[in-house]
């Protein structure tokens, strides 16, 4: 049997892990210090929430979707975060509970399209969604923390790119008017687009076929059908940007997939490290109908999301310090129970410490040792405990001492302070 995780799904393996738990630490201190608080919704939701709120007419909900029925219920493992999170802002009616709710998430999500690199059937996001301020300065306050969390992680190379979609009326009113400047050329357009025609026009924008984009570049702007309301709110938008000094490309044919978006729309792209064709670092924008569609009173809504496999193509890929360990390497039996009752005294210390149980001859488990990173190893051997000694060795040094027992602790200690490596969590617990 050749048993394989699924396609486009991937193991994060633990050589790995601490770049993942880097990225998710940065964002969660952001997003506090921005002051929001993290909410957790199931994985799996109604499929009817993802048909109503992202839209049937988009490529996720068409063809995407990890669906299944159980228990007649028809249920999709969900491909995004916001349309949960509205869901439960509306179910527990945070509209009567506080003003303004401030929300973030990190987690997987799920979509069923072509892998490639930076692009998977399996991949995780972190969003942060806000109800109940109308904006713009909030939407302002959104992609200065995106730009704080990329510059935090070292990513500088970055191309923040807005668009307004406007509300309701005029998204109604460019989709009249797109559809007439496209119809006439309907045979000169690429075969998926051709098909979006009828089903959705504005994803046509979206296209990456070369004859869309040539067809495209004399469309018609939404921007140009603005209301003055919508206007003033993108105007309001540019002008807090400019005031953060952060510089962005108004991009008119910027629609993104789905569709729940109204007025203002933002997408990060990024250059650096292996990020490939897949540059899209993250994207977001206003939501303002869909806690109303959802069942709930019209709340204003805004939110982003950003994809942590990219963003991890994207960070120069920096050798990881190991944090200070000791590797303790008992050669008989009494060492052995000795080395459990010395780890537990060393971890109580905040001192990370692997307890190698297997053992075999001295320089096989200083070679183990090695391998594991640790910086120091203790050798305690049978004869050295009856006469209450330990030996400690430098691993990176080639220097080794021997150690009354219960000094051990405190000796340790002093030679991670001296070389200036942090312990575990960064400070004694
Ligand atoms: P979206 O939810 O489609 O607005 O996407 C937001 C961000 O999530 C994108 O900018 C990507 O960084 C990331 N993302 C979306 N789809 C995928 C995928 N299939 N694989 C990896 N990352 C993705």
């Amino acid at each position: 049997m050749n048993l394989r995780a699924v396609k486009g799904m991937n193991d994060i393996l633990p050589q790995e892990v601490q770049r993942w738990q880097q990225v998710e630490a940065a964002f969660r201190r952001l997003a506090e210090l921005y002051g929001f608080s993290e909410i957790r919704t199931p994985i799996v939701e109604q499929t009817s929430l993802f048909v109503r709120s992202i839209g049937e007419a988009t490529d996720v909900v068409e063809k995407e979707m990890y669906s299944f029925q159980r228990h007649d219920n028809e249920l999709t493992i969900r491909p995004e975060g916001t349309a949960g999170a509205a869901r439960a802002y509306v179910e527990h009616k945070f509209f009567n509970l506080e003003a303004i709710s401030r929300w973030y998430y990190i987690g997987p999500m799920f979509r069923g399209e072509r892998p490639a690199r930076g692009r998977h059937r399996q991949f995780h996001q972190a969003g942060a969604e806000i109800y109940g301020d109308p904006g713009p300065v909030c939407d302002a306050d959104l992609i200065a923390m995106l730009i704080d969390f990329y510059q935090e992680l070292g990513i500088a190379d970055l191309h923040v790119l807005i668009n307004s979609l406007g509300s309701k009326g005029t998204r109604e009113r460019y989709r009249d008017a797109l559809l007439a400047y496209l119809t006439p050329l309907k045979d000169r357009l690429s075969e998926d687009s051709q098909r979006r025609l009828s089903t959705n026009p504005l994803r046509v924008l979206d296209s990456k076929a070369a004859e869309d984009r040539n067809i495209c570049g004399n469309a018609p702007k939404i921007l140009d059908l603005l209301d003055d309301e919508d206007r003033r709110h993108f105007d309001g938008l540019q002008n807090n940007l400019d005031k953060l000094n952060i510089k962005y490309t108004v991009e008119p044919r910027l629609v993104r997939g789905l569709d729940y978006y109204t007025r203002t729309l933002f997408e990060i792209q990024g250059s650096g490290g292996e990020l490939g064709a897949q540059n899209a670092l993250c994207g977001g924008g206003r939501y303002d109908n869909m806690v109303k569609e959802l069942g709930g009173p019209a709340v204003p809504a805004i939110g982003f999301a950003l994809g942590i496999e990219r963003l991890l193509l994207a960070m120069a890929a920096k050798e990881q310090p190991v944090p200070a360990t000791v590797y303790l390497a008992p050669l008989g039996e009494q060492g052995q129970a000795e080395a459990l009752v010395l780890a537990r005294e060393l971890r109580q210390r905040n001192i990370r410490t692997i307890v190698d149980g297997r053992t075999q001859k001295l320089k096989t488990m200083l070679h183990r040792a090695d391998a594991s990173g640790a910086q120091l190893c203790a050798i305690l051997g049978d004869g050295e405990l009856e006469r209450g000694v330990v030996q400690i060795k430098d691993l990176k040094e080639r220097k080794q001492a021997e150690v009354p027992r219960d000094q051990v602790v405190s000796e340790i200690e002093k030679t991670f302070v001296e070389a200036g490596l942090l312990p575990l969590g960064g400070g004694p617990r």
